[in-house]
Protein backbone atom coordinates (compact mmCIF):
# COMPACT_ATOMS: atom_id res chain seq x y z
CA UNK A 1 0.00 0.00 0.00
CA UNK A 2 2.94 2.46 0.88
CA UNK A 3 4.15 3.66 -2.56
CA UNK A 4 7.85 4.75 -3.08
CA UNK A 5 9.58 7.73 -3.40
CA UNK A 6 9.06 7.42 -7.35
CA UNK A 7 5.55 5.87 -7.27
CA UNK A 8 5.08 9.04 -4.93
CA UNK A 9 6.76 11.96 -6.96
CA UNK A 10 5.05 10.35 -9.96
CA UNK A 11 1.22 10.49 -8.67
CA UNK A 12 1.48 13.80 -6.59
CA UNK A 13 2.86 15.85 -9.66
CA UNK A 14 0.34 14.25 -12.26
CA UNK A 15 1.17 17.12 -14.21
CA UNK A 16 3.52 19.67 -14.37
CA UNK A 17 4.36 22.77 -16.42
CA UNK A 18 6.13 22.51 -19.79
CA UNK A 19 9.92 23.18 -18.79
CA UNK A 20 9.38 22.93 -14.99
CA UNK A 21 11.05 20.43 -12.46
CA UNK A 22 10.45 19.00 -9.43
CA UNK A 23 12.53 19.70 -6.76
CA UNK A 24 13.99 18.49 -3.46
CA UNK A 25 17.02 17.66 -0.92
CA UNK A 26 18.27 14.57 0.99
CA UNK A 27 20.92 14.07 3.79
CA UNK A 28 21.36 11.71 6.34
CA UNK A 29 22.63 13.67 8.77
CA UNK A 30 20.12 15.07 11.86
CA UNK A 31 18.08 18.13 9.90
CA UNK A 32 18.73 20.44 12.65
CA UNK A 33 22.65 20.25 12.86
CA UNK A 34 23.43 19.79 9.29
CA UNK A 35 24.96 22.54 7.94
CA UNK A 36 23.03 25.18 5.58
CA UNK A 37 24.09 23.84 2.75
CA UNK A 38 22.15 20.51 2.75
CA UNK A 39 18.81 22.63 2.47
CA UNK A 40 20.13 24.28 -0.38
CA UNK A 41 18.96 21.02 -2.36
CA UNK A 42 18.03 20.54 -6.44
CA UNK A 43 16.10 19.25 -9.30
CA UNK A 44 15.01 15.51 -7.98
CA UNK A 45 16.00 13.33 -10.95
CA UNK A 46 14.23 10.70 -12.22
CA UNK A 47 17.37 7.94 -11.72
CA UNK A 48 17.56 9.11 -8.35
CA UNK A 49 14.08 7.78 -7.54
CA UNK A 50 15.26 4.31 -9.42
CA UNK A 51 18.54 3.81 -8.51
CA UNK A 52 20.58 3.15 -5.22
CA UNK A 53 20.47 6.92 -3.73
CA UNK A 54 19.94 8.47 -0.46
CA UNK A 55 15.70 8.54 -2.18
CA UNK A 56 15.72 4.96 -2.24
CA UNK A 57 17.46 4.42 0.59
CA UNK A 58 14.84 4.37 3.26
CA UNK A 59 18.14 5.59 5.98
CA UNK A 60 17.97 9.48 5.01
CA UNK A 61 15.98 12.55 5.64
CA UNK A 62 14.08 13.18 2.45
CA UNK A 63 12.51 16.34 1.24
CA UNK A 64 10.36 17.66 -1.88
CA UNK A 65 8.89 21.10 -2.32
CA UNK A 66 5.03 21.64 -3.15
CA UNK A 67 5.69 23.73 -6.14
CA UNK A 68 8.11 22.28 -9.48
CA UNK A 69 10.25 25.67 -10.84
CA UNK A 70 11.72 26.71 -14.02
CA UNK A 71 15.21 26.89 -14.94
CA UNK A 72 16.76 30.90 -14.74
CA UNK A 73 18.03 32.55 -17.35
CA UNK A 74 21.63 30.63 -17.19
CA UNK A 75 19.63 26.87 -16.88
CA UNK A 76 20.07 26.22 -13.26
CA UNK A 77 16.88 25.05 -10.94
CA UNK A 78 16.36 26.64 -7.81
CA UNK A 79 13.80 27.02 -4.48
CA UNK A 80 12.62 30.52 -5.44
CA UNK A 81 9.69 32.31 -5.65
CA UNK A 82 11.00 34.14 -8.45
CA UNK A 83 11.12 30.81 -10.80
CA UNK A 84 7.85 29.20 -9.69
CA UNK A 85 6.29 27.01 -12.02
CA UNK A 86 3.09 25.60 -10.22
CA UNK A 87 1.99 24.16 -6.70
CA UNK A 88 0.94 20.29 -6.87
CA UNK A 89 -0.02 19.97 -3.60
CA UNK A 90 -1.12 21.23 -0.62
CA UNK A 91 0.08 19.46 2.71
CA UNK A 92 -1.67 19.82 6.43
CA UNK A 93 0.93 19.06 9.64
CA UNK A 94 1.37 18.13 12.66
CA UNK A 95 -2.02 16.39 12.82
CA UNK A 96 -2.22 13.71 15.15
CA UNK A 97 -2.92 12.88 18.56
CA UNK A 98 0.92 12.43 19.91
CA UNK A 99 3.06 14.69 22.25
CA UNK A 100 4.42 16.65 18.99
CA UNK A 101 0.87 17.23 17.50
CA UNK A 102 -1.04 20.29 17.15
CA UNK A 103 -3.65 19.50 15.39
CA UNK A 104 -6.44 17.07 16.37
CA UNK A 105 -7.98 14.33 13.60
CA UNK A 106 -10.94 16.03 13.66
CA UNK A 107 -10.50 18.66 12.02
CA UNK A 108 -9.84 17.10 8.90
CA UNK A 109 -12.41 17.75 6.49
CA UNK A 110 -11.75 16.63 3.75
CA UNK A 111 -10.23 13.04 3.01
CA UNK A 112 -6.65 13.17 2.20
CA UNK A 113 -4.86 12.03 -0.68
CA UNK A 114 -1.96 10.58 1.87
CA UNK A 115 -1.20 10.83 5.33
CA UNK A 116 2.55 10.16 6.14
CA UNK A 117 3.73 9.92 10.03
CA UNK A 118 6.67 12.05 9.89
CA UNK A 119 7.21 11.53 13.57
CA UNK A 120 6.00 9.62 16.38
CA UNK A 121 2.59 10.14 15.86
CA UNK A 122 2.82 12.92 14.49
CA UNK A 123 1.59 12.92 10.37
CA UNK A 124 1.12 14.93 7.68
CA UNK A 125 -1.85 15.01 5.27
CA UNK A 126 -1.87 15.93 1.62
CA UNK A 127 -3.98 16.77 -0.87
CA UNK A 128 -3.00 16.48 -4.69
CA UNK A 129 -4.16 19.17 -6.48
CA UNK A 130 -5.94 18.00 -9.68
CA UNK A 131 -4.59 21.05 -12.15
CA UNK A 132 -1.21 22.51 -10.50
CA UNK A 133 -1.91 25.63 -9.49
CA UNK A 134 0.09 28.79 -11.32
CA UNK A 135 -1.34 31.12 -9.06
CA UNK A 136 1.46 31.41 -5.83
CA UNK A 137 -0.35 34.09 -4.64
CA UNK A 138 -4.08 31.79 -4.38
CA UNK A 139 -1.83 29.04 -3.38
CA UNK A 140 -0.24 30.99 -0.53
CA UNK A 141 -3.73 32.48 0.86
CA UNK A 142 -5.37 29.39 1.06
CA UNK A 143 -2.22 27.59 3.48
CA UNK A 144 -2.60 31.21 5.13
CA UNK A 145 -6.25 31.12 5.74
CA UNK A 146 -5.56 27.34 7.03
CA UNK A 147 -3.05 27.97 9.49
CA UNK A 148 -4.88 31.31 10.66
CA UNK A 149 -8.13 29.34 11.35
CA UNK A 150 -6.20 27.00 13.60
CA UNK A 151 -6.53 24.28 10.37
CA UNK A 152 -3.23 23.73 10.04
CA UNK A 153 0.04 24.55 12.37
CA UNK A 154 1.95 27.06 11.45
CA UNK A 155 5.37 26.18 10.33
CA UNK A 156 8.58 27.31 10.62
CA UNK A 157 9.51 30.63 8.63
CA UNK A 158 10.95 29.68 5.69
CA UNK A 159 9.07 26.75 5.32
CA UNK A 160 5.68 28.51 4.16
CA UNK A 161 3.95 28.74 0.67
CA UNK A 162 4.84 27.86 -2.29
CA UNK A 163 8.63 27.10 -1.82
CA UNK A 164 8.13 24.87 1.57
CA UNK A 165 10.26 21.13 1.91
CA UNK A 166 8.12 18.33 2.73
CA UNK A 167 8.67 15.26 3.61
CA UNK A 168 8.74 12.17 1.57
CA UNK A 169 7.14 8.62 2.32
CA UNK A 170 10.20 7.18 2.15
CA UNK A 171 13.11 8.21 4.54
CA UNK A 172 13.58 8.67 8.32
CA UNK A 173 13.70 11.48 10.74
CA UNK A 174 16.35 11.41 12.94
CA UNK A 175 15.84 14.96 14.51
CA UNK A 176 18.42 14.69 17.14
CA UNK A 177 15.81 14.31 19.72
CA UNK A 178 14.43 11.35 18.02
CA UNK A 179 16.07 8.43 19.00
CA UNK A 180 16.02 5.92 17.55
CA UNK A 181 15.30 7.57 13.93
CA UNK A 182 11.97 7.57 13.38
CA UNK A 183 10.86 5.78 10.19
CA UNK A 184 8.29 6.97 8.45
CA UNK A 185 5.17 5.27 7.76
CA UNK A 186 2.65 6.19 4.95
CA UNK A 187 -0.43 5.65 6.80
CA UNK A 188 -2.71 5.92 3.95
CA UNK A 189 -2.46 6.47 -0.10
CA UNK A 190 -5.53 7.42 -2.08
CA UNK A 191 -3.80 8.79 -5.50
CA UNK A 192 -6.67 9.21 -7.47
CA UNK A 193 -8.16 11.58 -4.49
CA UNK A 194 -7.58 15.16 -6.41
CA UNK A 195 -8.74 18.11 -5.33
CA UNK A 196 -8.53 21.69 -6.78
CA UNK A 197 -7.92 24.41 -4.30
CA UNK A 198 -11.62 25.66 -4.58
CA UNK A 199 -12.79 22.31 -3.10
CA UNK A 200 -10.19 22.71 -0.06
CA UNK A 201 -11.56 26.65 0.37
CA UNK A 202 -15.07 25.16 0.39
CA UNK A 203 -14.57 21.73 2.94
CA UNK A 204 -12.65 23.92 5.35
CA UNK A 205 -14.82 27.13 4.75
CA UNK A 206 -11.70 29.47 4.11
CA UNK A 207 -11.95 33.25 4.40
CA UNK A 208 -9.17 33.83 2.31
CA UNK A 209 -7.19 37.42 2.66
CA UNK A 210 -7.90 39.65 -0.26
CA UNK A 211 -5.15 39.31 -3.40
CA UNK A 212 -1.83 40.78 -2.09
CA UNK A 213 -0.92 44.38 -3.77
CA UNK A 214 0.32 43.57 -6.97
CA UNK A 215 3.81 46.14 -7.25
CA UNK A 216 4.79 46.64 -9.99
CA UNK A 217 8.03 45.69 -9.09
CA UNK A 218 10.37 47.69 -11.42
CA UNK A 219 13.63 45.78 -10.06
CA UNK A 220 16.27 48.64 -11.20
CA UNK A 221 19.13 47.82 -12.75
CA UNK A 222 22.15 48.70 -10.89
CA UNK A 223 25.42 49.09 -13.81
CA UNK A 224 28.93 50.04 -13.16
CA UNK A 225 28.75 49.74 -9.46
CA UNK A 226 31.93 48.82 -7.03
CA UNK A 227 29.61 47.34 -4.63
CA UNK A 228 29.65 43.23 -5.58
CA UNK A 229 26.44 42.51 -3.07
CA UNK A 230 24.99 45.56 -4.96
CA UNK A 231 25.53 44.19 -8.50
CA UNK A 232 24.31 41.14 -6.79
CA UNK A 233 20.82 41.93 -5.56
CA UNK A 234 20.67 44.02 -9.01
CA UNK A 235 21.08 40.81 -11.05
CA UNK A 236 19.11 39.03 -8.55
CA UNK A 237 16.36 41.00 -9.34
CA UNK A 238 16.19 42.57 -5.56
CA UNK A 239 17.25 46.40 -5.94
CA UNK A 240 13.53 48.22 -6.21
CA UNK A 241 15.01 51.68 -7.24
CA UNK A 242 18.48 52.02 -8.49
CA UNK A 243 18.52 55.73 -6.34
CA UNK A 244 21.19 55.57 -3.48
CA UNK A 245 19.48 57.36 -0.38
CA UNK A 246 21.70 58.75 2.19
CA UNK A 247 20.86 57.34 5.48
CA UNK A 248 23.19 59.86 7.10
CA UNK A 249 27.00 59.13 7.50
CA UNK A 250 26.40 55.74 4.74
CA UNK A 251 24.25 55.13 1.49
CA UNK A 252 21.59 52.97 1.06
CA UNK A 253 19.32 51.60 -1.44
CA UNK A 254 15.67 50.00 -0.91
CA UNK A 255 15.97 46.45 -1.91
CA UNK A 256 13.01 43.34 -1.59
CA UNK A 257 13.92 41.66 1.07
CA UNK A 258 15.64 38.42 0.60
CA UNK A 259 13.07 36.48 3.25
CA UNK A 260 10.11 38.49 1.65
CA UNK A 261 8.25 35.58 1.27
CA UNK A 262 7.92 35.21 5.09
CA UNK A 263 7.35 38.51 5.86
CA UNK A 264 3.82 37.72 7.34
CA UNK A 265 1.52 40.92 5.57
CA UNK A 266 3.78 40.05 2.52
CA UNK A 267 4.77 43.78 1.98
CA UNK A 268 7.49 44.19 0.07
CA UNK A 269 8.84 47.76 1.75
CA UNK A 270 11.19 48.74 4.05
CA UNK A 271 14.16 47.12 3.24
CA UNK A 272 17.83 48.41 2.41
CA UNK A 273 20.86 47.75 1.95
CA UNK A 274 23.49 49.91 2.81
CA UNK A 275 26.41 50.20 0.38
CA UNK A 276 29.60 48.32 1.84
CA UNK A 277 27.51 45.77 3.17
CA UNK A 278 24.77 46.21 5.56
CA UNK A 279 21.24 45.58 5.72
CA UNK A 280 18.17 46.70 7.57
CA UNK A 281 14.77 44.79 7.25
CA UNK A 282 11.80 46.38 9.17
CA UNK A 283 9.57 43.52 9.32
CA UNK A 284 9.38 41.46 12.26
CA UNK A 285 11.21 38.23 10.93
CA UNK A 286 13.91 40.28 9.88
CA UNK A 287 14.46 42.72 12.82
CA UNK A 288 17.21 41.29 14.42
CA UNK A 289 18.90 39.88 10.62
CA UNK A 290 22.38 41.43 9.91
CA UNK A 291 23.96 41.13 6.37
CA UNK A 292 26.10 38.38 7.64
CA UNK A 293 22.57 36.18 7.46
CA UNK A 294 21.48 37.83 4.14
CA UNK A 295 24.91 36.30 3.08
CA UNK A 296 23.88 33.28 3.95
CA UNK A 297 20.77 33.66 3.00
CA UNK A 298 21.73 34.37 -0.32
CA UNK A 299 24.30 31.35 -0.63
CA UNK A 300 21.20 28.77 0.21
CA UNK A 301 18.39 30.11 -1.23
CA UNK A 302 19.72 31.96 -4.35
CA UNK A 303 23.28 30.05 -5.38
CA UNK A 304 24.96 32.85 -5.03
CA UNK A 305 28.67 32.05 -4.38
CA UNK A 306 29.36 34.40 -1.55
CA UNK A 307 32.59 32.93 -1.01
CA UNK A 308 33.96 34.47 -4.43
CA UNK A 309 32.36 37.88 -3.84
CA UNK A 310 34.13 38.32 -0.74
CA UNK A 311 37.47 37.22 -2.12
CA UNK A 312 36.60 39.98 -4.85
CA UNK A 313 36.16 42.08 -2.26
CA UNK A 314 39.27 41.64 -0.57
CA UNK A 315 41.31 41.62 -4.08
CA UNK A 316 39.38 44.73 -4.50
CA UNK A 317 40.43 46.49 -1.67
CA UNK A 318 44.21 45.14 -1.99
CA UNK A 319 44.15 46.66 -5.48
CA UNK A 320 43.30 50.14 -3.81
CA UNK A 321 45.37 49.40 -1.47
CA UNK A 322 48.57 48.81 -4.11
CA UNK A 323 47.28 51.72 -5.65
CA UNK A 324 47.77 54.11 -2.63
CA UNK A 325 51.06 53.06 -1.79
CA UNK A 326 52.08 53.55 -5.74
CA UNK A 327 50.84 57.05 -5.43
CA UNK A 328 52.45 57.63 -1.90
CA UNK A 329 55.68 56.40 -2.71
CA UNK A 330 55.49 58.49 -5.83
CA UNK A 331 54.97 61.66 -3.81
CA UNK A 332 57.64 60.76 -1.37
CA UNK A 333 59.96 60.04 -4.24
CA UNK A 334 58.70 63.34 -5.70
CA UNK A 335 59.49 65.27 -2.71
CA UNK A 336 63.34 63.43 -2.40
CA UNK A 337 63.60 64.55 -5.70
CA UNK A 338 62.62 68.16 -5.20
CA UNK A 339 64.59 68.16 -1.69
CA UNK A 340 67.61 66.96 -3.47
CA UNK A 341 67.50 69.44 -6.41
CA UNK A 342 66.62 72.20 -3.29
CA UNK A 343 70.11 71.34 -1.56
ZN1 LIG B 1 12.57 41.07 5.66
Amino acid sequence: MSPTNKEFIDAVFHTIPKGSFVYGTTFKDPPDVVPNGAWFGGVVKARSLRKPSNYTSGDANCFYVVSTFYPDPTGRVFRRKAQFAAACVLTMDDLGDGPSAKISWDHVKLPPSFVIETSPDNCQAGYILSKPETDADLFNRVVDALIHQGLASPVDPGMVGTTRYVRFPVGINNKTKYDPPHVHVCREWHPERRYSLQDIIDAYGLDLAPPAPVFTRQSAVVDSTEDVYLKCLSDLGLVLTGNLRDGGGFEMVDILCPWHDEHTDRIDVGTVYMIGGGFKCMHGHCIDKTFKHVKTKLAASYGVDTNALDLSIGEAHEAKMLRGLEAITKTLNMRNETDDRGE
